[in-house]
C-alpha cells in the first residue's frame, strides 16, 4: 500500500482498496473484468481512449473507459469469435437480435431496399417487416436458390442482401459465394446469420461476405446458459461504423455473459464435431423409419443443397434437423410428448438434445395453409441435437417414434 493510503481514514481507505495489477505472470483464463469503468494516469491517455475500439498501440494493447464503449473481457470474447471468423472487427452484443439490429440499425434508413432470405430466424422476420412498417425501409424475400430472382430483385436503394448460413427448420443452405459475387457487382452489402454454421463449419468472410451475425447463446456459447449476441466484419471502416451506432442503442454484453460465452467457446470445436456427428446418424437412423415420411437435413444426399453444403461447410453438417412424420400434427405431438431423454424446449447449441413441434406449440396459432407457407408442416419436428451418445439418443427417439404410429 503506497503512503497516500496509509495516511487516509478508514472510510476512504475502505472506498479505494488496493488493486493488484499483475507483473511477470499472465493469466491462463480470461479475467473477468467486471467494472464498467477504468481510470487514467493522464489526459492523453484518456483521450486516446475516447478514439474508440479500432485504436491500439503496436502491442495490441487498447485503452478503455467506460464498458459500453468497450470492455476487456468483452474485447477477449469478441476477438476470439473475429479470430475463428477470420474479420477485422468484432462487437459483442446483448443477444443475437440485438447484433441483428446493430447491423440493421447502423446501415439501413428510410427508402432502403432490403433483400433477404424468406426463411429467416422469427424475430428478424419480424424486424424486417417492423423496419418496414414503421420506418419505410423496403423489403423483398428470395429463395436465395435463384440467382436469377435476386438479381431481378436489385432496385437502385438496394443497400443489403441479407442471409442465413443454414435455414430453420428445413435446413436450407444458399450457395454463399455465388450471392456475395452478385452483390458485390451491384454494390450491395451482405450479411450472413452463421448461427447454425459456426465458424466451425463457415466462415462467410472467407467466401465474400462483408458482415457475419451470431446468437451467442446457441452453440458460441454452447451451455444453454447465455444471452449473447456477436457482429463480425471483414472491413474496419464498417466495423466503425456498426460499433459507433450500436454504442448509441445500447445494445452491448456485460463481462460476465462475455465471460460465459468465450469459456464455452474454449470447447466449440469438439462440441460442434459431436453434434453433427450425432445429427448425421440420427438423420441417417431416421430416413430408414416407417414413421418419418422425410427427414430434413443438408448431410443426407436427399437434400436439395446437399452439393452446395458440401462444398460450404467443412467437416459436417450442423447440429439441427427436422423431420416430416407421416401421422401428421397428431403424430408430432405426440412423438415430442413421449421423448424422455430429450427434452421439449425451442432453441438450440447447447449440450442437450431438444425437440420442438412448431405446430402444436411456436405456430399453434396457424392452420394448414399458412403452415405451409411458413415451410413448415403439421407433423414436422425439429430436433436440435446436443453432444450425448448417439446410441442412447436414438433409443429415445425410436421409443417415441413407436407411440407417435400409434396415433391416427
Ligand atoms: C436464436 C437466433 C437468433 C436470435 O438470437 P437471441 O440470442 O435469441 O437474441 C438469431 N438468429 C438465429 C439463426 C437464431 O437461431
Amino acid at each position: 500500500m503506497d503512503d497516500l493510503h496509509r495516511d487516509l481514514h478508514p472510510r476512504t481507505r475502505a472506498a479505494h482498496p488496493p488493486l493488484i495489477r499483475p507483473v511477470g505472470s499472465l493469466p491462463l483464463s480470461t479475467p473477468i473484468y467486471q467494472g464498467h469503468l477504468f481510470s487514467f494516469e493522464d489526459a492523453e491517455a484518456m483521450a486516446a481512449a475516447f478514439e474508440g475500439p479500432a485504436r491500439a498501440d503496436e502491442d495490441g494493447h487498447r485503452a478503455f473507459y467506460y464498458s459500453r464503449m468497450g470492455n476487456p473481457t468483452v474485447r477477449m470474447f469478441e476477438e476470439a469469435v473475429n479470430d475463428l471468423e477470420g474479420g477485422a472487427g468484432a462487437l459483442a452484443t446483448g443477444s443475437g437480435m440485438g447484433a441483428v439490429n446493430a447491423v440493421l440499425m447502423s446501415l439501413l434508413r428510410s427508402g432502403d431496399h432490403v433483400i433477404a432470405q424468406r426463411s429467416l430466424y422469427g424475430g428478424t422476420y419480424t424486424l424486417l417487416r417492423d423496419l418496414a412498417e414503421r420506418w419505410g425501409v423496403e423489403v423483398t424475400h428470395v429463395s436465395g436458390d435463384d440467382l436469377r430472382q435476386v438479381r431481378a430483385a436489385l432496385r437502385p436503394r438496394t443497400r443489403l442482401l441479407y442471409l442465413e448460413t443454414i435455414t430453420n427448420p428445413t435446413t436450407e443452405v444458399v450457395d454463399l459465394p455465388a450471392l456475395a459475387a452478385l452483390a458485390r457487382e451491384a454494390g450491395v452489402l451482405t450479411a450472413v446469420d452463421n448461427t447454425f454454421a459456426t465458424p466451425v463449419l463457415c466462415r462467410p468472410l472467407e467466401h465474400g461476405i462483408d458482415i457475419v451475425i451470431h446468437s451467442a447463446t446457441k452453440y458460441l456459447g454452447g451451455h444453454s446458459d447465455v444471452l449473447a449476441g456477436v457482429v463480425v466484419c471483414a472491413d474496419a471502416d464498417l466495423y466503425r461504423r456498426i460499433w459507433h451506432h450500436s454504442l448509441e442503442l445500447g445494445a452491448g454484453i456485460d463481462p460476465m455473459t462475455a465471460w460465459l460465452s468465450v469459456r464455452g467457446m474454449a470447447t466449440l470445436p469438439l462440441r460442434m464435431a459431436q453434434h453433427c456427428h450425432n445429427a448425421l446418424g440420427l438423420a441417417r437412423r431416421l430416413a430408414g423409419h416407417p414413421a418419418v415420411e422425410r427427414v430434413h437435413y443438408p448431410g443426407l444426399e436427399s437434400h436439395p443443397h446437399h452439393r452446395v453444403a458440401r462444398r460450404l461447410l467443412d467437416g459436417g453438417f450442423g447440429g439441427v434437423l427436422s423431420i416430416d412424420l407421416a401421422g401428421g400434427r397428431e403424430a408430432g405431438r405426440v412423438f415430442a410428448e413421449s421423448l424422455r431423454l430429450v427434452r421439449m424446449a425451442p432453441s438450440l447449441g447447447g449440450t442437450k438434445t431438444l425437440v420442438l413441434h412448431p405446430a402444436s406449440t411456436s405456430h399453434r396459432g396457424l392452420d394448414e395453409r399458412a403452415l405451409a407457407e411458413a415451410g413448415i408442416g403439421a407433423g414436422t419436428v425439429r430436433l436440435a441435437v446436443g453432444i450425448e451418445d448417439l446410441d442412447d439418443l436414438w433409443d429415445d427417439i425410436e421409443q417415441a417414434l413407436a407411440k407417435a404410429s400409434r396415433t391416427g
